[in-house]
C-alpha cells in the first residue's frame, strides 16, 4: 500500500542523521569543515541564509549539487525553513552517493529566532536579474559574482581600438564603474575599428562618445570620464579608486608610467597591443607574483630606435579580438575565476589564425618591482611619437 506523507517523512527521518542548530553554530564558530546547503527556494533565501551556506533550491538539487559540491565524501549539512524539506533532500543526496550527509533538526526560521548570525544575498533588482540571467546561470558567476561585477571599477586607458570592444563588453557584463581616459576626439578614420563610436559622433570627444554608447547599452554602468593624457602628475589621481587597469595605449612614455604606477599602487594591468595583423595580451600583476613591463624591458629604446612615427596600418577587426581578450581578463580578475595571463604572453596572428603563448618571468633585478629598485619616482620619457 502506498505510504502517506506522514509515514514517508517518518520513514525517511529514521535513516537520516540530524544535527541541531546549536551544533551547526558551534561548528561554524570553530571553522570545522562543513558544507552547509540551504535547500529553500530562491525567494526565501533572498531574506537571508546561514553564513557560508550554498543555496541550492530543493527542486534543482539533483541537477546542481554535483557542480556545487563535487566531493561526495564532504561533510554536508542540509537545512531548510523548518527541517522537513532538508530530510527529503538528504535522502536524495545519499542516493546520489554522498556519504556524509546530515539534516538540521529545525531550520532557518528557528535560526533567526535564536538570533544567530545571518548573511544577506547580493540584492539584485528584478531588471538586473533579467539582464544578467545568463551570468546567473553560471556557477562561476551567479548572484555573488554578478554583485562583484556591479561593484567593480575598471579603468580603460584609451577609448580607441582596444578600448572600444573592451568598454562595450565590460559594460554589457555589468561592470558598475568604467573609467575612460582619452584626450582625443572621434575622427572618421577611427570608425574602421573603434566600434564604441559612431558616424553621428565624429568630432565629439571620445570619452563623451564612449559614455553615450555605454549608457545606451547598460544604464547600470557609471562612466567616469578623463579627457586628458596620462602624465606623471595625474596618473595616481586617475588610477586611484580603480581595481583593474585595461591598457590600450600604444606609446612608450605612457606604457612606462602605467607600469610604474600599477606596481606602486598594486593594481593589475591587462596589457594589449596590436600591429598590422598581430596582437598580444598579457596581465602584469607583480603583487600576485607576476612580472611587470620593466622586468621585460627595463628602459624604453632610444627615440631613434623606436618604431617609426608614421601611422601604421591595422586590420580593423584585430583590436576587436585583442580588446575583447583584455575585457575577458578583467572580468576574470574581478570574479577571481580561472587562470589569468599573469606571466604569460598570449600572441595572436590573424593572417595565419594562430594563437601562441610565451612565458614571461619576473626579474628580481627589475628596476621597479625587483629586490632593490632603482626607479622610485615617475619618469616622463620624451621624444616618442604617439601612435595611439
Ligand atoms: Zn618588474
Amino acid at each position: 500500500m502506498a505510504a502517506t506523507y506522514t509515514e514517508l517523512l517518518d520513514e525517511t527521518r529514521k535513516t537520516i542523521p540530524t544535527v541541531t542548530l546549536e551544533e551547526i553554530k558551534r561548528r561554524l564558530d570553530a571553522k570545522e569543515p562543513m558544507v552547509l546547503v540551504d535547500v529553500r527556494e530562491k525567494d526565501e533565501t533572498r531574506a537571508g541564509y546561514i553564513p557560508g551556506a550554498i543555496c541550492v533550491p530543493r527542486g534543482f538539487l539533483e541537477m546542481q549539487i554535483e557542480s556545487k559540491v563535487p566531493d561526495r565524501n564532504a561533510p554536508v549539512v542540509l537545512y531548510c525553513a523548518g527541517g522537513v524539506r532538508s530530510v527529503f533532500a538528504a535522502k536524495t543526496l545519499r542516493e546520489l552517493g554522498y556519504t556524509n550527509v546530515e539534516s538540521a533538526t529545525l531550520g532557518f526560521v528557528r535560526w533567526k529566532d535564536l538570533k544567530f548570525p545571518i548573511e544577506m544575498p547580493p540584492q539584485l533588482t528584478d531588471a538586473q536579474r533579467e539582464r544578467y540571467s545568463r551570468h546567473l546561470l553560471l556557477p562561476e558567476v551567479g548572484e555573488v559574482g554578478q554583485a562583484k561585477l556591479l561593484n567593480a571599477k575598471v579603468l580603460l586607458l584609451g577609448a580607441g581600438g582596444l578600448g572600444s570592444p573592451a568598454a562595450l563588453y565590460l559594460a554589457a557584463a555589468g561592470i558598475g564603474t568604467i573609467g575612460l581616459v582619452d584626450a582625443d576626439v572621434v575622427d572618421a578614420s577611427n570608425l574602421q575599428r573603434q566600434v564604441l563610436h559612431a558616424t553621428s559622433r565624429v568630432g565629439m570627444p571620445k570619452v563623451e562618445s564612449g559614455e553615450k554608447a555605454i549608457r545606451d547599452l547598460n544604464p547600470d554602468v557609471n562612466v567616469i570620464k578623463f579627457e586628458e593624457r596620462v602624465m606623471s602628475d595625474n596618473i595616481e589621481r586617475i588610477f586611484s579608486g580603480f581595481d583593474v587597469i585595461v591598457d590600450g595605449c600604444d606609446n612608450f612614455p605612457t606604457r612606462y608610467l602605467v607600469n610604474d604606477a600599477s606596481v606602486w599602487m598594486k593594481k593589475p594591468v591587462v596589457h594589449g597591443s596590436i600591429f598590422r595583423f598581430d596582437g598580444q595580451v598579457t596581465t602584469f600583476h607583480p603583487a600576485a607574483g607576476g612580472p611587470c613591463y620593466r622586468c621585460l624591458y627595463p628602459e624604453p629604446p632610444p627615440p631613434h630606435l623606436a618604431p617609426s612615427c608614421q601611422e601604421a596600418g591595422v586590420l580593423g577587426i584585430l583590436p576587436g579580438v585583442v580588446g575583447t581578450l583584455q575585457a575577458t581578463e578583467a572580468i576574470k580578475l574581478v570574479l577571481g575565476q580561472g587562470n589569468p595571463l599573469i606571466g604569460r604572453l598570449l600572441t595572436y596572428d590573424s593572417l595565419r589564425m594562430k594563437f601562441g603563448e610565451l612565458k614571461l618571468r619576473r626579474d628580481k633585478n627589475c628596476p621597479v618591482c625587483g629586490d632593490a629598485p632603482t626607479i622610485t619616482s615617475y619618469v616622463d620619457y620624451e621624444g616618442f611619437c604617439n601612435l595611439g
